[in-house]
C-alpha cells in the first residue's frame, strides 16, 4: 500500500529495524517522526500522536523543551565535544558529577559515564569483576538479576535482562542468574498474602546464593520498579527483605534506576520511594530528558573507596567509552535535573499521579477485561485478562494488547503492549486535560479490541 517515493517505503528500504514487528511494519507501515510539541508527536502526513511513553520512557520534558534546547546551543558554541580519557574532562563533566552526588541517596560517591544505559550495566559489571580480581577474590564473578527484568542490549546487559528473547542470541552468557520477580498479583500462591509472598522471594534468594556459593557472586542488580518487563512494583518489604539476605553475605546490590531516576516514580530515585539505599545506582534515559545519549554508574561511599584503592594498586581503570562524560551530554543533564527537580516536573508527577491511578482504575472498573492496574508515580500498566477472575490470559495468538497498541495509534495515542499489558509513561509535562485525552482514546481502543476478541 505503501507509494515507492512514500517514506514508508524509504524506511523499510533502508532501514535496519530493531524491536519492531516486521509483519505489522509491512501491513501498516511505519510512523516516520517530523517534530513534537510538549507531549506530542506529529508524522509526515502531519497527524499528531499523544506519545504516553514519553518516546522510550526517557523524553520526560516533552518534545520541544526550550530551556534543554537552549542548554545544548549554549554548550555546542562553547565547547561542542570532548572526552574523560587521561586526566582531562570538560568543565561541564565535573559540575554534573557534583550535582549527581549532590541528589544522590550517598552522602558521597563517584561517577562515571557511558553513552547509555546498557553500557552502564556493563560498566558496573566490569567494576565488579575488576575488584574481585583486584581483591584477591577472581571467582566472584556471577551476576544476579531478576526474571523479567530489563537491563539493556549489550552482551553483558541482555544476559543480566530475565528475557526469553534473548535466546536468539545464545545469550545469557555463563554466570548470569535469573532470581524470581516480585510480581504478587501474577506470581503470589494459593492463600498466600503479600508479606508471605515477599518472605519466600528472600528465602529463595538465599537458596540461590547457598547454592552458588556467596564468594561466587559479585553483585545484585534490580530495578526499583520492572519497567519494560511490564511495569511491575515491588511487593510490600521487598527490598528490606533481599537486601538483608545480600548485606548478609556481602553481596552489593545495584539500583537499575534507568526509568525510575529522575522522577518518574514521584521522587528523585526510585530507591528512595522504596526506602532503600543500593550500593551504586545506574542512571540514564531521564539523565538528559531524552536529548542526549547519556549513562552514568553513580558509585556510593564503598564501592567508591573500594574502587579507588584498587585502581590506585594498578595506577589505571582501563575502560571508558570515546563520548563518555561528554560536555554538551553533560549540559544537558545539568539542566534536565535543574529542570525536572527544580521547574515543577517532579512536582506534577506527584501532584497528578493519583488523578492517573483514579483514571485508570475508573477505565478498568468499566471493563470486564483488565485483571490488574499496577503502577506508581507516572508509569503505570493494565494487564488485559480473558477472565480477571481466574487471572486467565487471552490466547497468545490473538495479540491482545498489540491490537490495543494499534488501535490506540490509529485514534493518534502511543502506548507500548508488553506481554498482555498496555504501558503508559507520559512525560511529566502532561497536563490534566491531556491526560484526559489520553483516558478516552484508551478506553475507545480497549472496547473496541475486546468487543472484537471476547
Ligand atoms: C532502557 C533501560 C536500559 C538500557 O538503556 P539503553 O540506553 O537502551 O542502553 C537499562 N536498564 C533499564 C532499567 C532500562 O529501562
Amino acid at each position: 500500500m505503501a507509494q515507492p517515493q512514500s517514506w514508508e517505503k524509504r524506511a523499510e528500504e533502508y532501514s535496519f529495524y530493531g524491536f519492531t514487528d516486521l509483519p505489522s511494519v509491512h501491513q501498516r507501515g511505519t510512523v516516520v517522526v517530523t517534530h513534537g510539541e510538549g507531549p506530542y508527536i506529529f508524522d509526515t502526513n502531519g497527524k499528531r500522536y499523544l506519545d504516553a511513553n514519553s518516546g522510550l520512557w526517557n523524553m520526560v520534558a516533552g518534545f520541544d523543551h526550550q530551556g534543554l534546547i537552549e542548554a545544548a546551543k549554549a554548550q555546542y558554541d562553547r565547547f561542542p565535544g570532548y572526552h574523560a580519557f587521561f586526566g582531562r574532562m570538560s568543565d561541564q563533566t565535573v559540575m554534573l558529577s557534583e550535582k549527581l552526588i549532590e541528589v544522590s541517596p550517598f552522602e558521597r560517591g563517584k561517577v562515571f559515564y557511558t553513552n547509555s544505559g546498557s553500557e552502564a550495566n556493563d560498566t558496573m559489571v566490569k567494576m565488579l569483576w575488576f575488584l574481585g580480581g583486584s581483591e584477591g577474590q577472581p571467582q566472584k564473578r556471577k551476576i544476579l538479576t531478576r526474571w523479567n527484568s530489563y537491563h539493556g542490549v549489550t552482551a553483558v546487559s541482555a544476559s543480566m535482562t530475565g528475557k526469553p528473547y534473548n535466546e536468539v542470541f545464545g545469550l545469557p552468557l555463563d554466570g548470569f542468574i535469573h532470581v524470581g520477580s516480585p510480581h504478587y498479583w501474577r506470581f503470589g500462591e494459593e492463600g498466600e498474602t503479600e508479606e508471605q509472598f515477599t518472605a519466600r522471594l528472600a528465602r529463595e534468594l538465599e537458596e540461590v546464593i547457598t547454592r552458588e556459593g556467596a564468594d561466587t557472586i559479585a553483585g545484585f542488580f534490580a530495578e526499583p520498579v520492572i519497567g519494560a518487563g511490564g511495569v511491575i512494583p515491588p511487593s510490600k518489604g521487598y527490598f528490606q527483605a533481599i537486601q538483608k539476605v545480600l548485606k548478609k553475605h556481602g553481596i552489593p546490590l545495584i539500583a537499575d534506576e534507568v526509568i525510575c531516576g529522575f522522577g518518574r516514580t514521584g521522587n528523585t530515585w526510585g530507591c528512595q520511594t522504596y526506602d532503600f539505599i543500593p550500593d551504586a545506582i545506574i542512571s540514564s534515559k531521564n539523565l538528559t530528558a531524552g536529548m542526549f545519549p547519556m549513562g552514568a554508574v553513580i558509585l556510593g561511599p564503598e564501592l567508591a573507596d573500594r574502587l579507588d584503592a584498587a585502581v590506585e594498586a594498578i595506577e589505571e581503570f582501563p575502560h571508558g567509552f570515546t563520548a563518555s562524560g561528554h560536555p554538551v551530554g553533560s549540559a544537558i543533564a545539568l539542566k534536565a535535573i535543574d529542570v525536572v527537580m527544580n521547574e515543577g516536573l517532579a512536582d506534577n508527577v506527584k501532584r497528578l499521579a493519583p488523578r492517573m491511578e483514579q483514571g485508570l482504575r475508573e477505565i478498568m472498573e468499566r471493563s470486564n477485561h483488565i485483571g490488574e492496574l499496577r503502577g506508581v508515580g507516572y508509569m503505570w500498566a493494565l494487564e488485559a485478562c480473558l477472565d480477571p477472575a481466574t487471572k486467565t490470559p487471552f490466547d497468545g495468538d490473538l495479540s491482545v494488547s498489540e491490537r490495543i497498541a494499534n488501535t490506540c495509534t490509529d485514534m493518534g495515542l502511543i502506548c507500548r503492549p508488553l506481554g498482555q499489558s498496555i504501558v503508559l509513561c507520559p512525560p511529566f509535562v502532561l497536563t490534566e486535560p491531556q491526560m484526559d485525552e489520553m483516558f478516552d482514546k484508551l478506553e475507545q481502543a480497549l472496547n473496541k479490541v475486546f468487543a472484537e476478541v471476547a
